[in-house]
């Protein structure tokens, strides 16, 4: 297996080659953000999720005073089952209100890591791994973490032996991750976004673009034709 210590120089290329689009890094934010549609991209992702900070607002009162009339729009522009996303909106603005005193960040600054995971698994659409991006983006602890995306990358690259199973993967890159000399959020945050957007962009699950890829030198997977 490939050193995890040579991550940081992957990261370093891919940091020179690949443009990052922001994304929300408030708690709150966050998991307004996993809900706001139904298999939806980026794009429209963030388009939906600034029509709903400027018409309802990210805070769980406005939330909870807002009416069917209000929500029932919004959560229709994000794809099936609207009236699905309006509840889950109500029930994370109610968990925000009755579990963390209506401040969700404050609260998971003040709990222990794991009662902090165990609050964020109490949302809708976020699990585990969901829970410690949310940790991580937010600054309250370096938990590493990454997505579909980024765990496909890394097992290419050859830090980890790719598994059937999706869980044995993630477990091991996160290992990965833990031993690439990665401490600070921000750097966790870069890997994750930048690794994600690689796989994305040119490292695609179908059929990756190896010969435009500024990584192929060191890839094992890279064809001869792309070197
Ligand atoms: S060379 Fe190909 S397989 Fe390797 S990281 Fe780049 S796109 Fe992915």
């Amino acid at each position: 297996m490939r050193p995890a210590g040579e991550l940081t120089q992957v990261l370093e290329m891919l940091k020179r080659h690949t443009a990052v689009a922001p994304v929300p890094t408030e708690p709150l934010a966050m998991i307004l953000w996993e809900n706001i549609g139904y298999l939806i991209d980026d794009d429209r992702r963030r388009s939906l999720f600034d029509a709903f900070a400027a018409e309802i607002g990210i805070s769980a009162p406005a939330i909870l005073a807002a009416d069917d009339a209000t929500l029932l729009p919004l959560a229709t522009r994000g794809g099936m089952r609207p009236e699905v996303r309006v509840r889950r909106w109500r029930d994370i603005a109610a968990l925000v209100r009755d579990r963390c005193g209506g401040d969700l960040d404050g609260a998971l600054r003040a709990l222990p890591l794991a009662k902090a995971r165990a609050l964020l698994r109490a949302f809708p659409m976020i699990g585990g791994p969901g829970g410690d991006k949310i940790l991580l983006f937010s600054g309250i602890a370096p938990t590493p973490s990454l997505e579909s995306n980024g765990l496909r990358v890394l097992g290419r690259l050859g830090f980890f032996a790719e598994q059937p199973s999706y869980a044995a993967s993630y477990k091991d890159a996160l290992a990965v991750l833990a031993t690439a000399g990665l401490r600070a959020c921000e750097e966790l945050v870069d890997a994750h976004q930048l690794l994600r957007e690689h796989g994305k962009t040119l490292c695609r699950r179908g059929e990756p673009l190896c010969m435009a890829c500024p990584l192929s030198e060191t890839c094992p997977r890279a064809p001869v034709s792309a070197l």
